[in-house]
């Protein structure tokens, strides 16, 4: 199983970190290790003192595919999700400097969070899809599938064009704005469509 990130997928928040507005989607991958196992704790790494949440929307491959058009690329994807792409941005800002990969800031393990999975419906496809993190009860991020630059299938057949997609592979598809810091103790709940997703205590 693969996990693929997407970043800078919204104008919003490539601005908000300082960085240009991609012109082609930006993938970095997280190891099958990275994924936070349900009923798992999630603890605050050791190695970082800037934690950052980004709430993003994830599709679940459900056919194994590569060069896959974008005209076909719905029927590689079924169900979504959101989930949390996981940032030790102290890290990455020192690693972003230097010019190295990103590894380190955000392939660690439990740094992807995923909630219960929802079916892509027709509906979701056509009008596109909500999404919200709450972070002790205070709405942090709130997005809309609508905003990404490049939208699901777009991103199916670019990422194709580069790695083979199998199913149960994830792809987190971006972070709108409004990212920022948790520290222990923190509760980050994040909605799909108004309808809770997880719950996830910073331990
Ligand atoms: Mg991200």
């Amino acid at each position: 199983m693969k996990i693929f990130c997407i970043g800078r997928n919204y104008v919003d928040h490539a601005k908000e970190l300082n960085n240009e507005v991609p012109t082609e989607p930006v993938v970095f991958l997280k190891p099958k290790s990275a994924l936070l196992q349900a009923g798992v704790p999630f603890y605050y790494p050791e190695f970082t003192n800037e934690l950052h949440y980004e709430a993003e929307l994830v599709l679940r491959v459900a056919k194994n595919g590569r060069y896959v058009p974008q005209r076909h690329a719905h029927k590689y994807y079924n169900a979504i999700t959101v989930g949390l792409d996981f940032t030790a941005r102290d890290i990455q800002n020192e690693l972003k400097k230097k010019g190295l990969p990103w590894e380190k800031a955000k392939a660690w393990d439990s740094s992807a969070v995923i909630g219960s999975w929802f079916d892509f419906t027709p509906d979701m496809a056509k009008n596109g899809i909500d999404f919200q993190l709450d972070v002790n009860g205070e709405t942090r991020q709130a997005g809309h599938s609508s905003d990404m630059i490049f939208h699901f299938n777009e991103l199916v057949e670019n990422i194709t064009q580069y790695f083979s997609i199998n199913i149960g592979d994830l792809i987190f598809t971006g972070t709108p704005a409004g990212v920022g810091e948790v520290v222990v103790g923190d509760v980050l709940e994040g909605y799909l469509e108004q309808e809770k997703a997880f719950r996830l205590e910073i331990k």
